[in-house]
């Protein structure tokens, strides 16, 4: 097996073997339709009931507010269509930052598309909203107000305890996509005030293609899909039994590791801020120093295209990210890093390190080394691809 330096865990992570191993027995042992009679059927059932336990003891609410989904996506798309749809005799106004996820800004078009009207608030240098800009945007016809929890492109957490005081005053509901933070930093949904909240389980080393909703007091809330009535009516469709398990295991072992994890990943972070600004001139970094997840450094290599950096380290078999996996498929410039007001130069020559609880210190020394290997590379080439150059002279 191919020896990978995998420092992108924002883009998806490694399911752990305990998690694999909580699957199994529900692929061809357990394998039973939850919404049979008999007690095949039952006991995929239960094991559907203590799952919704223990995500909802992780966020400390009761567990008929949890909804499973097929992801992150879909729980975005969700809390966004359901309560506006609900919602819109109330009215058609919706307040979003600049720096959402794709799965909210598609949403949002979808929206505008169907009469609805959206604010995108702008954000501040490293990534935070302007809660003054919130307060002034909302209206009488505001029905919800959708902020991330943390941004999963530079790491930044948003003042969320303040903006559901200010939502809650004024009678909106919060939406919170906390797919960049769930599993990683601790959160209460109560304390916090969110009314709704979206995370994804491969997020958190648990598997791909489920997530949930939690929706505080199951309020009213337009269906996403229909069907066959499970997740209380509100979410048709066979559930992923085998998926929930392993995202409820996985939560699990996140909110048990949490300090551990956290205070690793922050040291590897730091360390490997501190070599890349002693060992390679031009190196900015970006987003807060204070308000950010642990495992996320996001940082700029001035005069640098970050795709031939990329592609370097590629061939080093060290896998980062430019700005996010999700933007890279379109090769547009960073939503978030716009919103930042960042400059050209800082957009382009942009990487997303994101670190995991896994990582070593040796990993991140050896990045380090590749990168000075290839900045050395190129400053004695003394001149830059042709292809940079016509980069910035467009
Ligand atoms: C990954 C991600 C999503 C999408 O979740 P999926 O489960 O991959 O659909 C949404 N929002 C944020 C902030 C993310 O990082």
């Amino acid at each position: 097996m191919e020896k990978w330096i995998y420092l992108d865990h924002a883009a998806t992570t490694k399911m752990r073997s305990e998690v694999i191993e909580e699957m199994l027995p529900y692929f061809n042992e357990y394998y039973g339709n939850a919404g049979s009679s008999y007690g095949l059927g039952a006991q995929s059932r239960k094991a559907l009931k203590e799952a919704r336990m223990k995500i909802a003891r992780t966020l400390k609410v009761i567990p008929d507010e949890i909804f499973f989904t097929s992801g992150g996506t879909e729980a975005d798309n969700w809390a966004l269509r359901g309560v506006a749809e609900a919602y819109r005799e109330k009215g058609k106004h919706i307040i979003v930052s600049k720096i959402e996820h794709a799965a909210i800004l598609q949403t949002c078009k979808y929206l505008e598309a169907n009469g609805y009207e959206i604010t995108y608030l702008n954000v501040d240098k490293d990534g935070r909203v302007d809660l003054q800009e919130l307060e002034r945007s909302i209206r009488s016809d505001t029905i919800l107000i959708s902020i991330m929890y943390a941004n999963n492109e530079v790491g930044t957490i948003q003042p969320v305890r303040e903006i559901s005081k200010i939502a809650h005053q004024r009678g909106v509901l919060f939406h919170t996509d906390a797919v960049h933070a769930y599993g990683h930093i601790p959160i209460s949904a109560n304390e916090d005030g969110f009314d709704l909240l979206s995370a994804s389980a491969h997020k958190f080393n648990g598997p791909k293609g489920v997530g949930f909703l939690y929706i505080k007091g199951y309020k009213k809330l337009r269906n996403l899909i229909y069907g066959g009535g499970q997740e209380n009516g509100k979410r048709s469709g066979t559930e992923n039994v085998a998926g929930i398990v392993g995202m409820a295991k996985a939560a699990e072992l996140a909110e048990r590791e949490m300090p551990m994890r956290m205070a690793w990943e922050s040291y590897l972070r730091d360390e490997l801020w501190e070599q890349l600004n002693k060992e390679i001139p031009m190196v900015v970094k970006n987003g807060s120093s204070s308000d950010r997840v642990p495992g996320n450094l996001h940082v700029s290599f001035l005069g640098y295209g970050s795709e031939n950096i990329l592609g370097y380290l590629d061939r080093k078999s060290i896998c980062v990210s430019g700005g996010s996996a999700c933007s890279t498929r379109d090769r547009l410039p960073s939503n978030v890093m716009m919103a930042m007001g960042k400059s050209l130069a800082e957009i382009r020559g942009a990487i997303r390190f994101s670190i995991s609880y896994e990582n070593t210190r040796e990993e991140i020394l050896e990045v380090v080394q590749r990168l000075k290997e290839y900045y050395n590379c190129q400053h004695e080439i003394g001149k830059r691809s042709e292809k940079d150059d016509e980069f910035v002279a467009s």
